[in-house]
């Protein structure tokens, strides 16, 4: 059977057309609130908004923390993702050679440092993530374009290179055996400097998910130009797909989607002042 590739990304995926709101005060004092300051003096502007960080449930956790339940994007329910392994890699089509970021590595390691932080803040501490940045540029056999459609078999054959270049079965197995839950992400080279000449283009990035062949996912290079904080936010929010967290409106039941949320599509700005739902985390057993 061909491998299923879901595109779970941001820009990939179209968004529904409307979205339930929320109902109850008991599901809206769930969510990070919104404090907002009024001004002291005319002259003397309101302090910015700033999000009011919501406590961990005070019960004693029963469970190990585990992917979101619902089984959205094929990853086994049951998978504990306590610690998780991300292998990082840097993939360039045949006919990009040459045009490489210069400071891939650097900019890939600060990004997965900051989902590092970011997942221990958000669970408390109790999803440790480790990280290994391929030493080496990763060369693809094909032309980008073969690799870029939207097609399942471009994204497959690229995941198939990777996984084969690096050793991945090893690499996985070495994970397993530690406990962790071990995941990839390729950051593919794509010429973006071209690519986001159309401001229509601004925020165009994809996530896939193989989920039957590997929990993976892929990346635009820009993503980690170090020109592009909003990378920082779709690494993340790709990131978390791979724990099985779903968008905001693929709730069970869905809730609207809101700046706040880095599931959801109007996240942008630092990624430390997004949240994951707490409903979300709770979910998981945090
Ligand atoms: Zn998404």
């Amino acid at each position: 059977m061909a491998p299923l590739f879901l595109s779970v990304g941001r820009g990939a995926e179209s968004k529904p057309d409307r979205l339930p709101v929320i109902e109850t005060i008991a599901e809206a004092v769930r969510l990070p609130q919104i404090e907002t300051v009024q001004a002291s003096s005319p002259e003397q502007p309101a302090p910015k908004p700033r999000i009011i960080v919501q406590p961990k449930p005070a019960v004693k956790p029963t469970v190990p923390l585990h992917v979101y339940p619902g089984n959205l994007y094929g990853i086994e329910e049951s998978t504990v993702v306590e610690q998780t392994h991300i292998t990082a890699v840097y993939f360039v089509p045949a006919d990009q050679v040459g045009g490489q970021l210069p400071d891939w590595q650097e900019n890939m390691s600060t990004t997965l440092e900051a989902i590092k932080t970011y997942m221990a803040r958000e669970f408390s501490g109790r999803l440790t993530i480790s990280y290994t940045t391929h030493p080496t540029v990763i060369f693809g056999d094909h032309e980008l374009g073969t690799y870029d459609s939207l097609e399942s078999a471009g994204k497959f054959s690229m995941y198939q290179e990777v996984t084969e270049k690096i050793s991945w079965s090893t690499i996985q197995g070495d994970q397993r055996s530690q406990g962790r839950y071990p995941v990839l992400l390729v950051y593919y080279q794509t010429g973006f400097e071209d690519r986001y000449q159309s401001p229509d283009a601004r925020f165009s990035t994809f996530g896939w998910l193989a989920t039957s062949f590997i929990p993976a996912f892929q990346l635009e290079d820009g993503m980690i130009s170090g020109e592009r904080q909003q990378g920082l936010i779709v690494s993340a929010h790709e990131f978390a797909h791979l724990l099985g967290i779903p968008h905001p409106w693929e709730m069970d039941p869905p809730v609207e989607d809101q700046p706040w949320n880095l599931m959801g599509y109007q996240a942008h700005g630092l990624l430390m002042d997004t949240r994951i739902d707490a409903r979300v985390k709770e979910a998981m057993g945090w």
